[in-house]
């Protein structure tokens, strides 16, 4: 058996495990097993982030109800208003000042109330991720067991697929199986084809005139396209 022969005869029954691969990555399983798990892996810095804001909100709301408070004090001084009137102070003045500080109390006040439903509702946020991640860990962990299932239930013929292609690779000289794994890792396939008509046959690009002369009884060539190989009998 030549190395072309030994590498063809390789790729014929990797096919089979490939096949099996795509199968597995391709299934439903897998598919609600990796949506599961990044959703959990997102999630905690998304609740951080909630957290983040709950406390920059309630720092904001102290900080309005000191003004509040403040704001409240300062009316207090108008208690003494009709002593202030008797002695003959300007009324116009104090008027005016108990005015802005209403007009001022009533602008926190909406502000404050504004506020506070923006805090209840980065609070709701926070409590629905937290009852969804828990949800979602017990979804995950049902998604790993069918995913896990549909790989037991190909792990016989995967492993017996392997001790084939462990056989036919002692016929296939150490650097071809290197270049192969390599692509094969890539996941791409098929790795090697024969040229049709002086073209790849997996893309169909005509490879240069330099590389066409180089093909002769048994050597390969690397796609310069999609970088797969080409050989010629
Ligand atoms: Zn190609």
């Amino acid at each position: 058996m030549t190395n072309l022969q030994a590498i063809l005869a390789y790729q014929e029954t990797d096919k089979e495990l490939y096949a099996i691969e795509r199968e597995i990555a391709g299934s439903e399983e897998r598919k609600e097993y990796v949506k599961m798990k990044k959703f959990l892996e997102a999630a905690p810095e998304k609740l951080d982030a909630l957290e983040v804001k709950a406390n920059s909100l309630k720092g904001e709301a102290s900080s309005l109800v000191e003004k509040y408070e403040k704001a409240e004090e300062t009316l207090k001084e108008f208690d003494s208003l009709d002593e202030l009137i008797e002695s003959g102070a300007d009324v116009s003045f104090y008027k005016k000042k108990a005015q802005s500080v209403m007009e001022l109390l009533k602008k926190l006040k909406a502000e404050i109330t504004a506020l506070t439903a923006s805090i209840n509702a980065t609070s709701d946020e926070y409590q629905k991720l937290k009852k969804q991640v828990i949800a979602a860990q017990k979804m995950y962990r049902e998604a790993a067991d069918k995913y896990n299932a549909v790989k037991a239930s190909k792990e016989e013929t995967r492993v017996e697929l392997e001790k084939k292609l462990a056989e036919i690779a002692k016929n296939v000289n150490g650097e071809t199986m290197e270049r192969y794994k390599t692509k094969r890792k890539e996941r791409i396939f098929p790795i090697i084809g024969q040229i049709q008509d002086k073209r790849c046959p997996f893309c169909s690009m005509e490879p240069p005139l330099a590389s066409l002369n180089r093909l002769t009884g048994g050597t390969t060539i690397e796609c310069d396209s999609c970088h797969r190989f080409i050989y010629k009998e």
